[in-house]
């Protein structure tokens, strides 16, 4: 194995110490298989108020668990002493900790054969005690031990495998994920913010389709996304290969996997659609205005899995926007106004949602022209240089309130929003005098009371 220098850098800290050094988890997993290294996860000997000394920057991030973070020449190190779990009472976390000298102890209360070889950097050689190199080789995610009882240790254990199966592209050991129903009650008791993050790291991993599929296929996915079951076997019409369930999954996996955001918003956006279906007596299906309920239960499973307010709002917002119908006729006006509708920050990610909802319904790289035709014109529009948004007006509030004596309050809301109007309608009117002269002539006639 080559270890970069920065980690032996790292390690001569603790073995001047005398203490023992070794990268574990992810790293070995990520080098073995030749892949690029994200972050180091250390694990030694030394207790965590001595890592602390050794270090200048170092941040306490798991100290009930023995782990520090330590920041080093620009790369982030976890720091975990050995250690062994006990008491897992709710399957939630260890009640306590328990250090120990031991790294054989560490490496057995982990949770794959993967993730439980460590490279000891003062000796330079691999201990992998439970064989998970050649599970690495075979592409197999296996859980040490008995692994009902790993399970109902810690509940969040069933949906790393599936993130693993993902990330990696790997299979979940039958007789491991056999024993993934028998331990829902357990995943129950897992909190939301924990099962968040393994489900992030699915939607970035190659194809997130994969792990959740494994998610649904052994019954973890109806605990915390209901609303995309309800998705299975709706039919969406002749245009679509797929029920409305797989669509979504592979308008997910079709997203850009640098883009969370847009892989939610692609995942959840039509989400309101079981129960928005009509048909016609001839037979044609339609979701009559499923955007806007699909707004609603996509922000309803964002906040269920406590994403951050900024996420909840950006996805709905795309989720709410996404049925646009761009003809040749638009004006440049109309694409303008698309523009500002949608937002100057979200037009990237509302075209990149509808490319993946495309590519997502009959299984070929397909793009429809006229999408291709709306993103050339938005380029233009972008290009002009033009208001597109409040903020862009050549007047702002406190113009119109001391040019005009327009009062504060929603009046002055009001008078901004016409004057973007008229100027997504004629860009040249962007400009003080002008304006002033357009928000005098709408005050006095549509607002003043006097
Ligand atoms: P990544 O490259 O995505 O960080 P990772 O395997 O390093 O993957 P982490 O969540 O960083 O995943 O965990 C580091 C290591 O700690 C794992 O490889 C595993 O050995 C151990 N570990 C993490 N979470 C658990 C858990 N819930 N149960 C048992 N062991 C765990
Ligand atoms: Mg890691």
């Amino acid at each position: 194995m080559r270890i970069p220098r920065v980690v032996n850098d790292f390690s001569t800290f603790f073995i001047r110490a005398g203490h023992q050094c070794y990268l574990v988890g992810g790293a070995v997993r990520d080098m073995l298989m030749g892949r690029e290294v994200q972050d180091y996860d250390i694990a030694t000997d030394a207790l965590p108020d001595e890592v602390t000394k050794f270090f200048r920057r170092v941040i306490p991030t798991g100290i009930k668990h023995g782990t520090v973070t330590v920041l080093f020449k620009g790369t982030r190190f976890e720091v975990t002493t050995f250690r062994i779990d006990r008491d897992y009472l709710d399957g939630r976390r260890p009640d306590s900790v328990t250090f120990t000298p031991s790294i054989q102890e560490d490496l057995k209360r982990r949770d794959f054969t993967i993730n439980a070889m460590a490279y000891d950097l003062r000796e330079r050689r691999l201990l992998d005690p439970h064989a998970g190199r050649a599970d690495l080789k075979a592409g197999i995610i296996r859980a040490i031990g008995d692994p009902l009882e790993r399970f109902q240790e810690d509940g969040l254990r069933p949906i790393r495998a599936c993130r693993f199966a993902a990330q990696l592209g790997f299979r979940i050991e039958e007789h491991t994920f056999a024993c993934i129903p028998r331990s829902i009650d357990t995943v129950k008791q897992v909190s939301a913010e924990r099962i968040r993050d393994e489900f992030i790291r699915i939607l970035e991993a190659p194809t997130p389709s994969i792990g959740l599929e494994r998610l649904n296929d052994c019954g973890l996915l109806l605990l915390f996304m209901p609303e995309l079951i309800a998705c299975q076997e709706v039919s969406q019409g002749e245009l679509h290969r797929y029920d409305l369930y797989h669509h979504l999954l592979y308008a997910c996996d079709a997203a850009p996997r640098d883009n969370l955001v847009v892989r939610l918003a692609a995942l959840l956006h039509d989400l309101g659609k079981p129960r928005t279906m009509t048909r016609t007596p001839e037979g044609a299906i339609h979701f009559h205005r499923h955007e806007e309920l699909s707004a609603r239960l996509a922000e309803r499973v964002l906040r269920r899995l406590r994403f951050p307010n900024h996420v909840v709002k950006r996805v709905s917002h795309l989720v709410a926007q996404h049925m646009f119908h761009y003809e040749d006729s638009w004006s440049d006006a109309a694409v303008r106004r698309f523009v500002a509708r949608v937002g100057t920050d979200n037009i990237t990610d509302i075209l990149a949602l509808r490319r993946a909802d495309q590519l997502a319904m009959i299984g070929e790289r397909f793009v429809s022209t006229s999408l291709i035709a709306l993103e050339k014109r938005i380029e233009e529009v972008l290009a002009e240089d033009g208001a597109l948004s409040l903020k862009d007006l050549a007047v702002n509030g406190d113009d119109l309130k001391l040019e005009l004596g327009i009062p504060r309050g929603p009046k002055i809301g009001i008078v901004l929003e016409a004057l973007l109007e008229s100027v997504l309608d004629d860009p040249e009117q962007n400009e003080r005098g002008r304006l002033l002269k357009i928000a005098k002539r709408f005050y006095e006639a549509r607002l003043r009371e006097d």
